[in-house]
């Protein structure tokens, strides 16, 4: 069966038709290199310079410091292993948290392997640091501080203007991976004090494969990337203009939207949170109950393996996204969701349901009616659900 119903949006999201629609140009009429010097060039060059502008607005950023990269990971690679590169006269001491994503947590585990040490910051049960911790966690040496804006598992929005505040007083750099905040989430790095930014196309409507990276005015950072002179010598290769193109216009859109898509999302995301804790008993919901991305709704089943959940789902037209074992690849479940305190069992059985701009109320009406039945099934296959309803009975 053909997927009816897209809930992974934090996954990635397809390409709005107005994005495409502002891409097209670029790859067959506007295909000029914008480093040349002739029309079709100044067209791309154009494109550019307008689409960096857009990111920066949505911001609040001066368009000299947007970078265009390829996308969220590279960002995330470039803001930590280019400011640590940069600064390592300074200090070796960087701090983040054990709920990032992993092209934070993979890029720390690299910088320690080369000489830097590296906090690693708990969160509470709702997945919200504690500024106490980041106070104690600060030595003379520490240069960098990175903390995601918001959680791609659970939606946990964290105090990012608190930690920007700090890391300014005691003169350190702040870099938020801000990808799934990004179009979701106000954001303002000068009143939330933010030095580094990353960003992804994907996550907002616009291609996979295209991101950028907000750096601060006097914050040094080293390239990741040698070669041309493309984006200050900072970032080499011959610019993606359709895709920058297409993030420029994703960004713009999602910004101008969000007032009235907001409200919309949080409205079907509650309606969907409730509507399953009140007819699913042995359910509970993981990540913060208020300060939470407004399309992110994470769900843990007792006695249920969150891999079969997905196959059924699947079958029945549904595409969700899981914290258990295989979707990531290894045996271990999230590590996000053991850092909250869940236990194995219950980080295995969990279901996360991402909304974004294109979901509607039927779709969550149909969900709220196909779910429950497929976590009946599924417990009804648990010898440990059969044992708990004995001893109830
Ligand atoms: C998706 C994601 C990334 C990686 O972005 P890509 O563009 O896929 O490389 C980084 N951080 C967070 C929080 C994400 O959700």
């Amino acid at each position: 069966m053909k997927t009816k119903i897209y809930m992974d949006h934090a996954a990635t999201t397809p390409v709005r038709q107005e994005v495409l629609a502002e891409m097209l140009p670029y790859f067959t009429e506007h295909y000029g290199n914008a480093s040349g010097i002739y029309v079709v060039a100044k067209e791309s060059k154009k494109a550019l310079e307008h689409a960096r502008a857009q990111v920066a607005e949505a911001i609040h950023a001066k368009p000299t410091e947007i970078y265009f990269t390829a996308g969220g990971s590279e960002s995330d690679n470039m803001a930590l292993r280019g400011v640590a590169e940069a600064m390592q006269q300074k200090g070796n001491h960087i701090i983040t948290t054990k709920i990032e994503h992993h092209a934070i947590l993979h890029t720390c585990e690299y910088l320690e392997k080369h000489g830097f040490a590296v906090t690693y910051l708990d969160v509470d049960e709702n997945g919200k640091i504690r500024m106490e911790d980041l106070k104690a966690a600060i030595r003379p040496e520490t240069i960098l501080i990175s903390v995601m804006f918001a959680n791609n598992e659970i939606g946990t929005i964290q105090p990012i203007a608190e930690i920007g505040k700090l890391a300014k007083e005691k003169g350190i750099v702040f870099h938020t991976d801000a990808v799934q905040a990004m179009g979701h989430v106000p954001i303002d790095v000068e009143q939330m004090q933010i030095d580094l930014l990353s960003i992804s196309g994907h996550k907002l409507g616009a291609p996979k494969g295209i991101g950028a990276i907000y750096i601060r005015t006097g914050i040094k950072v080293c390239p990741l990337i040698f070669g041309g002179a493309q984006e200050k010598k900072m970032r080499a290769g011959t610019e993606n203009i359709p895709g920058i193109v297409g993030l420029g216009k994703a960004v713009e859109l999602a910004v101008a939207e969000m007032p009235e898509v907001t409200p919309r999302l949080e409205k079907m995301r509650d309606r969907l949170i409730h509507g399953i804790l009140d007819t699913i008993p042995y359910s509970k919901l993981n990540g913060h109950p208020t300060d939470r991305l407004p399309g992110n709704c994470n769900i843990s089943f007792e006695f249920i393996e969150g891999e079969s959940m997905l196959l059924l789902l699947d079958a029945a037209g549904i595409a969700a996204s899981s914290g258990s074992a295989c979707t990531s690849g290894s045996l271990d479940p999230s590590h996000v969701l053991l850092a909250i305190g869940l236990p194995h069992e219950k980080a295995h059985g969990s279901l996360r349901l991402t909304l974004d701009w294109d979901n509607t109320d039927a779709e969550i009406d149909e969900v709220l009616q196909k779910l429950p039945p497929i976590v009946q099934r599924l417990r009804e296959m648990s010898p440990l659900y059969e044992e708990i309803m004995k001893q109830q009975n």
